[in-house]
């Protein structure tokens, strides 16, 4: 299915999605700034009398009104799950403007669930198909990390927050046997049901405002990472079944234009450091997306 999905879908698919106004917003009467013309393309509102709309082409659009029941979305995920279960490393990134809807879209709010939820739940309804007979998924532990990149340090969201919000000791990128690239020396928590799976994430969503507060920060400088891993386990004298695997679920910072706003000082740092972070992000992606053999990971 995996194999299926992606030549007919592609290694990258992106999606939009447009917010509906806020009440900020309706106040002043503004206008949307695009507008979704179908299932697959948006345009930038122009001007009356300005020739030529620009048209931009995604694989799937969500208008204004597409509920965060996320339905919809969520369906357009779904088969992701089942490429994460037969042991596909898969990432689902949101990118935007700070303001843009990213972390209501992949970790909902208080009183909203998002993308996230939806996929770790499923996770385990597929995992279950491979059941224990006590509800347990039979042959794959699943561990839940958070990460924070703030600045160029990395901040473990599962372990008690230093006051100053400074780097976590002994979290550090790495590149495995395997050549795949690993944070190393982050908390890995084991998830026995979705419940527990959920309260780990809700654990990293809540420590990732603490460090925020600590650091005096703002979150759309930083860059949350939560990442789900399905290892195989090993049985007595077998071999582990298949391989490791992660479902990566990315909160990436606002990617407004700063050169524009003139900042100075950390708040320059900030966009220094998070500019050269979404241009490393999207040479990688240009690389995955030309299938090019060297991917500057
Ligand atoms: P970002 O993470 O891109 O900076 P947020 O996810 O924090 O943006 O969204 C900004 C605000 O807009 C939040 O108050 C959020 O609840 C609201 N919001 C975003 N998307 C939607 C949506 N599709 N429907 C309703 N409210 C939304
Ligand atoms: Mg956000």
């Amino acid at each position: 299915l995996h194999n299926a999905l992606q030549d007919m879908k592609g290694q990258l698919r992106v999606s939009c999605r447009i917010r509906p106004l806020s009440a900020k917003e309706r106040a002043k009467n503004s206008e949307h700034a695009v507008y979704a013309v179908d299932s697959s393309h948006v345009e930038i509102a122009l001007p009356e009398g300005v020739p030529c709309a620009r048209s931009f082409e995604f694989d799937s659009v969500f208008r204004p009104d597409c509920p965060q029941q996320v339905t919809e979305i969520f369906e357009d995920c779904r088969d992701l799950v089942q490429s994460a279960v037969d042991g596909h490393n898969v990432t689902v990134m949101t990118y935007g403007q700070t303001g843009a809807g990213k972390t209501y879209t992949l970790f909902g709010n208080k009183s909203q669930e998002g993308l996230a939820q939806y996929m770790i739940r499923e996770v385990f309804a597929r995992l279950g198909d491979q059941e224990d007979g006590e509800g347990r998924p039979c042959g794959v532990t699943v561990c839940g990390s958070a990460l924070e990149l703030y600045n160029n340090h990395f901040i473990d969201l599962l372990r008690p927050i230093d006051k100053t919000g400074r780097q976590s000791p002994g979290v550090k990128v790495c590149v495995d046997s395997e050549g795949c690239v690993e944070v190393d020396g982050l908390a890995q928590i084991p998830a026995a049901d979705p419940q527990e799976l959920l309260q780990i994430l809700r654990k990293g969503l809540h420590q990732r405002v603490v460090a925020e507060h600590a650091m005096n920060a703002d979150s759309s400088r930083s860059h949350m990472v939560f990442t789900v891993r399905l290892n195989p386990q090993k049985g007595v004298g077998a071999e582990p079944r298949g391989r490791s695997r992660k479902l990566t679920f990315c909160d990436l910072g606002g990617c407004e234009r700063l050169k524009r706003t003139h900042v100075v000082g950390d708040l320059q740092k900030e966009a220094i450091e998070i500019n050269k972070s979404l241009s490393a992000l999207s040479s990688v992606i240009e690389a995955v997306a030309g299938k090019r053999r060297h991917v500057p990971y």
